[in-house]
């Protein structure tokens, strides 16, 4: 691999960020993206201002979508050290994802010196309200120009960095879902497992039309049966049972979220009953009448831990314990948020940290 190259240019004015952040509208001023061909493998690796990017309009990721992604988050504690939440997972995931898109893999370890290399550039740009980061947003997309359908030969891999404010409007307040069963998001076998753009432009309708009547997103069910939960539009969804917390189990099309394992990890360490298995629809709608239902929630970097308040499935509401956050999402919550910030240890060695010293311009 070439040595990591910068273009920095300084700023000469002070950071100015607004108010209400919002999610992903606002980028800091450098990127950091590197080249992939197979003569060279990937190549020149570079943080620099950023810019648009000059692509050719038969670019082979516009025309077949091969492409993916991942999103992680950098935060500022108390006393200003700057942290990322798990990096390694998720460029693990980034791999994953690659393998199944026919995409180059990437060496993690110089990802994350890249990454941390970036964000320690740019830490004047995390915010440090509640709630609020700075979230990072990792890219490969095929980048050769022609027609044919077969894997590019060259790729493009950037991060770019984005301040964020709390994902939904609402805040830590429950979300009103809508169950679908006129549309899939994914099969089994499928792309399910994998973050990339494709399950995006799957999911887009459902979640309009979900919106267009009131509600915040949409609840998948399994492509096949439409029977069996799946997850809530970009989180992955619990059921906290009377007895027990359950998830959907990792079965393929089912993107396997880090913040989904973290949540199983703490869940375990409370000593709660925490299972991984197949959860029909139909088991919460009867749960819920014979009111062994306590909570259901989503868990995501970009939203954290999500509280269901109110949750449709054909014609029947159901207002998920009387549209308030649960006890323990409530913990779950704030037990991440102390994490990401090192308010508590970190025993899980979850937490990379950034030191401003390391980065060499
Ligand atoms: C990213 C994502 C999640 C959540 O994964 P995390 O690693 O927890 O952020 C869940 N579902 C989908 C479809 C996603 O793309």
């Amino acid at each position: 691999m070439d040595k990591l190259q910068y273009s920095i240019k300084k700023r000469t004015t002070k950071i100015e960020l607004p108010a209400e952040l919002g999610f992903g509208r606002l980028f800091t001023d450098h990127f950091f993206e590197m080249d992939y061909s197979p003569e060279k493998g990937w190549h020149n690796p570079i943080i620099r201002h950023i810019e648009n990017l000059s692509i050719h309009p038969g670019s082979m990721f516009i025309h077949y979508g091969q492409a993916i992604f991942e999103g992680l988050k950098a935060f500022k504690s108390a006393d200003g050290r700057v942290t990322i939440f798990r990096p390694k997972a998720h460029f693990q995931r980034l791999n994953n994802s690659a393998k199944r898109i026919c995409i180059p893999q990437v060496d993690e370890d110089f990802l994350l010196h890249a990454l941390t290399e970036l964000v320690s550039i740019e830490s004047d740009w995390i915010p440090t309200n509640p709630g609020e980061s700075l979230y990072i947003r990792p890219v490969i997309y095929g980048m050769d120009s022609s027609l044919g359908v077969k894997p590019s030969a060259s790729y493009k891999l950037f991060i770019l960095l984005s301040p964020v404010g709390a994902y939904y409007p609402e805040g830590f307040k429950p979300i009103k879902i809508l169950v679908q069963d006129d549309y899939v998001r994914a099969v089994r076998k499928g792309l399910g497992e994998c973050k990339t753009p494709a399950n995006y432009a799957a999911s887009l309708l459902a979640a309009t039309e979900a919106k267009a009547k009131g509600f915040t997103q949409v609840l998948w069910l399994d492509g096949v049966e439409q029977k069996y939960l799946e997850e809530v539009g970009t989180m992955n969804i619990f059921v906290e049972f009377k007895n027990e917390i359950a998830t959907p189990k990792l079965n393929g099309s089912i993107l396997p979220g880090v913040t989904r394992r973290s949540v199983i990890q703490l869940l375990k360490d409370k000593g709660l009953n925490v299972t991984e298995r197949a959860i029909s629809i139909d088991e919460v709608v009867s749960a819920y009448k014979d009111g062994t239902l306590v909570s259901l929630f989503g868990t995501g970097t970009a939203a954290v831990i999500s509280p269901v308040g109110w949750l449709t499935y054909k014609n029947l509401e159901m207002v998920i314990n009387n549209g308030e956050p649960s006890k323990i999402a409530q913990e779950l919550f704030d037990q991440l948020n102390s994490l990401h910030t090192l308010k508590v240890e970190d025993k899980y060695e979850w937490v990379v940290q950034v030191n401003k010293e390391e980065v060499e311009i």
